[in-house]
């Protein structure tokens, strides 16, 4: 078991090998998934004394959560006004008062346990044409209109003292998102579990669940029994619950690593080493890295096939807006499945009484995956109020059999693409 070849996993800090489940375990609650939201939703349980055992398929941060952009992203993937239209105005208060919950947590779980993560906050999304242009002005006031005032919109000539290309017609920068190492930032969530007594098994993939009244997670070498079962395998889980796989659809989407550069270089790259995001519907995402090289992240598959040319391809992106990267090498190229849902908004909600679970956070899962264990945590020990603003949200499932392409989606995207490039 290894975490994909990526440079988070060549700069990951040294983690223990655990060990797989073997025989029958009980415990108040399992969690299926050992990534940032069963992580969490462990750290959460376990700090209000209940006992916790988390079965991972792979190792600790395998999935997204080790292989992600590490973009730490204000709000949800739609604006409030859209999702008032679906919960209606004091829900979606209380949702957007949960996201900025969710930014503090991370930072507050960072903090207290000491983990090493480079956490750095600000962060710019940046306009391509004059549409994008309006659309931030207009997503500065509906932020400005919650009352979050970290914002403030960049003009063409700022917008270039900030990233070296002149692709840009200016941005919106918020001084209240940031960036993470990602797979550190999962590996030191295991750590901190476990020093509150959190159980956790890797190479553990959970075959067959039970979610009646006596829940079970059964692998092929033990089984464990608990009051609660959390499932947090998100793109991941696959067929293990049938009741929601049809609600997400995993996409892939990648990263490329440049060789490393001398410092000045990387630092005329972005000065002030913020993270960088446009805001094209198959969005950039990028950042430099701490040993200056740049991680440049795009392209998204919702084909359930990978191209073959994906590393040339990410480069040609990249070169597009920073052609003075055209002589280095590209060292590094992973990609990972991230959950989205038909609506954009993350999925969480209960198969049972039993059984809880959250998946889908569209992109924005690496802030929104700490409420998300928060609330379940809250619900399981019987305050569920802020868990049901989330279940709520209505979810529609994606056309078509779960695992098999999806035709009418492709061709959607493909639209979007096609928008994207006029
Ligand atoms: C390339 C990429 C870039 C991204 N960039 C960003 C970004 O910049 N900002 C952002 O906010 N979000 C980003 N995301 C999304 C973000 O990473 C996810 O939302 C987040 O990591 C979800 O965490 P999770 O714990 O729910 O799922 P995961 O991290 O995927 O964890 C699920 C775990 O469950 C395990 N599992 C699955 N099934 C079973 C089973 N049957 N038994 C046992 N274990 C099982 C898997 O092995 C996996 O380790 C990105 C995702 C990808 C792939």
């Amino acid at each position: 078991m290894r975490h994909v070849r990526s440079w988070y996993a060549d700069t990951a800090h040294s983690t223990p090998v655990r060990p797989m489940l073997i025989g029958d375990a009980s415990a108040d609650v399992c969690i299926v998934g050992g990534g940032y939201t069963g992580l969490v939703t462990a750290i959460e349980l376990a700090s209000k004394g209940l006992s916790v055992v988390v079965l991972e398929a792979e190792k600790v941060g395998w999935g997204a959560s080790g292989r992600n952009g590490g973009q730490i992203v204000t709000g949800f993937n739609k604006g409030v006004g859209e999702i008032e239209g679906w919960v209606g105005k004091d829900d979606s208060r209380h949702l957007w008062d949960l996201s900025e919950e969710a930014k503090t947590m991370l930072a507050d779980l960072v903090d207290r346990h000491g983990i090493d993560c480079d956490l750095k906050w600000g962060y710019l999304l940046a306009a391509l044409k004059p549409r994008h242009m309006t659309g931030l002005a207009e997503h500065k006031a509906e932020l400005e209109g919650l009352g979050y005032a970290r914002t403030r919109m960049v003009g063409r000539e700022e917008i270039r003292s900030m990233v070296a290309t002149d692709a840009y017609l200016g941005g919106l920068f918020d001084e209240g998102s940031g960036q993470l190492h990602p797979l550190n930032y999962a590996l030191g969530l295991a750590v901190a579990a476990e020093k509150l007594g959190v159980r956790i098994h890797e190479g553990s993939r959970v075959v067959r669940i039970d979610t009646s009244d006596k829940p079970l997670a059964a692998t092929a070498t033990g089984t464990v029994s608990a009051k609660f079962l959390v499932l947090a395998g998100n793109a991941y889980l696959g067929g293990v619950c049938p009741s929601i796989r049809g609600k997400v659809m995993p996409a892939g989407t990648y990263i490329i690593g440049t060789e490393a550069m001398e410092a000045e270089r990387a630092a005329a790259l972005i000065p002030s080493g913020i993270a960088v995001a446009d805001v094209n519907f198959v969005l950039n995402y990028y950042r430099r890295s701490k040993d200056n090289r740049f991680l440049f992240g795009g392209g998204v598959s919702y084909s359930g096939f990978d191209r073959p040319d994906l590393k040339q391809s990410l480069q040609r992106t990249m070169l597009r807006y920073f052609p003075q990267l055209a002589d280095l090498a590209i060292d590094y190229c992973w990609g990972g499945h991230v959950a989205i849902t038909m609506n954009r908004m993350p999925h969480l909600g209960r198969v049972s009484p039993t059984t809880y679970f959250a998946q889908g956070y569209s992109g924005h899962g690496v802030a929104l995956t700490a409420i998300a264990g928060r609330v379940i945590a809250e619900a399981i020990a019987g305050q569920a109020g802020r868990f049901d603003i989330f279940a709520r949200v209505p979810h529609r499932a994606f056309p078509g059999p779960p695992g098999l392409k999806m035709p009418a989606l492709v061709l959607g995207m493909l639209w979007y693409r096609l928008q994207d490039w006029l």
